[in-house]
């Protein structure tokens, strides 16, 4: 593990550590943490002008390579620059989506033309993109898809139904994951299509959750159209495009993640000193063992980030990122159950009308959510027993 930063590196993290704090000021102060899991949809429209604020000064795009505009970072300053920003407190980007999924995907299959079309203005937060994955009978079985997409003249035409769209509502376009070839099956035949939402074939209905706030979305597409040419890579071929997407989630913003959770347990001791909860040995343990193991989380995450940067796969050989997945969503549901203990009767009621939540009564329920997305513990344990231990591997209907 090379856990060592350069001076360069402690140049750039003293730049962007004084950037943020001479702009966190005045009225940006206020959006101080607000948005991220559980509480996306806090402040859009301030977060919104927040995240333009950034792009504009460069702060967009930062590990992109500097051809296509970004800041070209290298991969421990991308690590500093996440950590900075969670230990600042600023609030959750709005443009995460586009900017840190798809983008890469399009620099990595995209046309010339989509890259020119479309990177633009996700660096600079003129466009907002939504993930089209999941379907109510494709979630963890993604390759049972049943959208279909048909080949209109100039145009393709959508129809079928994707949910759990996060941030759809607020959102410009939508890559969908669509069944473009009939009678293929399983991860055959798919295409990644760029849709566009304002359109009447596009209805999004956003789910209201168990927190009370409405992230995500069903959308159903009826005879949605968008260009034929705006298919990334070859019609038919979605799939290894979708796949490559993923490999995109979470990387460097780990440590990030870290950072924010680190802040939510020395808030939660804080109450716990407060409301006296800290004088119960039992709670005082968990409180200290949540603490031992983020740092072996941090840990973790470093020696992942180091294999990365030695130009390891991460997804091969020890399963760290299937590990890293099942490490920090058991801690964070742990760390919301804790939370209701340090509580105790007042976790119980809420303050104001039925769902007016406390910010621990809503990281307790929305961390039920943690090991559900970003591939499930179920999925997690099956890609460890598969592909790292070598177990059979379970069956997945016809391929
Ligand atoms: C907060 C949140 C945000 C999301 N945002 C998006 C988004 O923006 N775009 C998008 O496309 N999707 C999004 N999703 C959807 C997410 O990807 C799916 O919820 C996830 O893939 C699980 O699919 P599912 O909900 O259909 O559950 P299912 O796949 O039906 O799983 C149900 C249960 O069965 C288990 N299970 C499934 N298959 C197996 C198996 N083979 N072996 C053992 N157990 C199994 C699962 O672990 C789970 O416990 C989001 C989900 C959440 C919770």
């Amino acid at each position: 593990m090379d856990l060592t930063y350069s001076a360069e590196d402690e140049a750039f993290r003293a730049e962007i550590r004084g950037w943020l704090e001479e702009n966190l000021a005045g009225e940006w102060a206020e959006l101080k943490g607000l948005g991220g899991p559980g509480k996306d949809h806090e402040a859009i429209d301030e977060r919104l002008a927040w995240n333009r604020h950034l792009a504009q000064q460069g702060w967009s795009g930062v590990g992109w390579p500097a051809e296509h505009g970004g800041r070209g970072l290298t991969l421990w300053q991308q690590v500093i620059f996440h950590e900075e920003y969670a230990r600042s407190n600023a609030p959750a980007r709005v443009n995460h989506v586009g900017e840190e999924l798809l983008a890469p995907t399009l620099m990595a299959f995209g046309t010339a033309e989509q890259q020119e079309r479309f990177l633009p203005r996700i660096l600079a937060v003129e466009e907002l993109w939504a993930q089209g994955y999941s379907e109510p009978d494709a979630g963890s079985d993604l390759a049972n898809v049943k959208t279909r997409a048909t080949l209109d003249g100039g145009e393709w035409v959508i129809d079928g139904q994707k949910v759990w769209t996060s941030n759809a509502h607020f959102s410009d376009w939508l890559f969908v994951i669509a069944r473009s070839e009939p009678g293929s099956v399983r991860h055959h035949g798919l295409s990644f299509l760029l849709v566009p939402i304002d359109q009447a074939g596009v209805d999004v209905r956003p789910i209201e959750q168990l927190t009370g706030g409405s992230e995500f979305n069903e959308v159903f597409l009826t005879g949605a159209r968008t260009a034929a040419d705006l298919v990334v890579g070859e019609p038919g071929q979605g799939w290894g495009v979708a796949m490559g997407l993923l490999g995109f989630e979470r990387g460097v913003s780990i440590l990030a993640q870290l950072v924010d959770f680190d802040r939510e347990l020395g808030d939660l001791v804080d109450v716990a000193k407060g409301n006296g909860a800290v004088d119960d040995p039992i709670l005082r343990d968990r409180l200290a063992g949540l603490r031992a193991e983020l740092e072996v989380m941090r840990f973790m995450a470093l020696r992942s980030l180091s294999g990365v940067k030695r130009g390891e796969d991460s997804s091969a050989g020890g399963g760290a990122a299937s590990i890293f997945k099942l490490a920090w969503a058991d801690w964070h549901k742990r760390l919301g159950e804790v939370a209701m203990d340090v509580l105790g009767p007042a976790g119980l009621l809420a303050e104001g009308a039925p769902y007016d939540l406390d910010e621990w009564q809503r990281l307790f329920l929305f961390s039920r959510a943690d090991s559900i997305y970003g591939g499930s513990d179920e999925v997690q344990r099956n890609i460890l027993a598969e592909r790292v231990l070598g177990l059979p591997r379970e069956p997945k209907g016809t391929s």
